[in-house]
């Protein structure tokens, strides 16, 4: 099984990628992810990357797109792969056909999440994440049990996304409107495209995410 997760920011991507991995086995190939690990590593792609990420815009369809090829190489061909944050552009998601057939796969479902724009800006400026394992947690939704002590790890080290600030959020709000939101006519026609209610709870979310898998 291959997916896309589609949205804008904020609209829950990564949180349900991270379950479907928990509970299929699939894996999740967050492109955001490889950047911010990239930047971390100081490589010459995160080099690269580094300033147009902290301005919310795109980083090159080139850079992403051989990410995401050499991660489908690493993984071999046989585990699902859970699309979070790619493709972006209609350039991307030619890519991802090509690559997609080069390592013998094609998609099964684009899910888009459907989300309230407006509500999107609080969810995304008041989350943050354990510097540990990566659980996610947010300033009004979702606390950790023990205040400052992660649920998952028992960390006490958390992280918040540079890119997360009301600003940053704005513009990629608007880059996704101008270059990832066109992109979905390209799947409607080809009858995978499956709409879910983003702005319900994490777990109804998720419930109506693996309907649609189970077909
Ligand atoms: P995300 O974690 O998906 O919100 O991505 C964070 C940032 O990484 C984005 O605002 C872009 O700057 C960059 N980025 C992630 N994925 C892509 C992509 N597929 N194409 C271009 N830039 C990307």
């Amino acid at each position: 099984m291959n997916i896309i997760l589609l949205g804008p920011p904020g609209a829950g991507k990564g949180t349900q990628a991270q379950r479907l991995v928990e509970h299929h086995g699939m894996r999740q190939l967050s492109t955001g992810d490889m950047l911010r690990a990239a930047v971390k590593a100081g490589t010459p792609v995160g080099l690269e990357a580094k300033a147009v990420m902290e301005r919310g815009e795109l980083v090159s369809d080139e850079i992403v797109s051989k990410l995401i090829d050499a991660e489908l190489t690493a993984m071999g061909d046989s585990v699902g792969a859970i699309f979070d944050g790619y493709p972006r552009t209609e350039a991307q998601a030619h890519s991802l056909d090509e690559i997609l057939a080069g390592h013998g796969r094609s998609l099964d479902y684009v899910i888009e999440l459907e989300v309230d724009e407006d509500a999107l800006v609080e969810r995304i400026t008041g989350r943050f994440t354990c510097a540990a394992c990566g659980e996610g947690y947010h300033d009004v939704f979702k606390q950790p049990r023990v205040p400052g002590v992660c649920d998952k790890c028992g960390s006490t080290e958390f992280k918040r996304r540079p890119d997360d600030n009301e600003d940053t959020v704005r513009t990629r709000m608007a880059e996704y409107r101008a270059k990832t939101a066109p992109i979905l006519p390209v799947y409607e026609a080809r009858g995978i495209v499956r709409r879910v209610d983003g702005m319900a709870d994490i777990a109804e979310v998720t419930g109506a995410i693996e309907a649609i898998l189970a077909g």
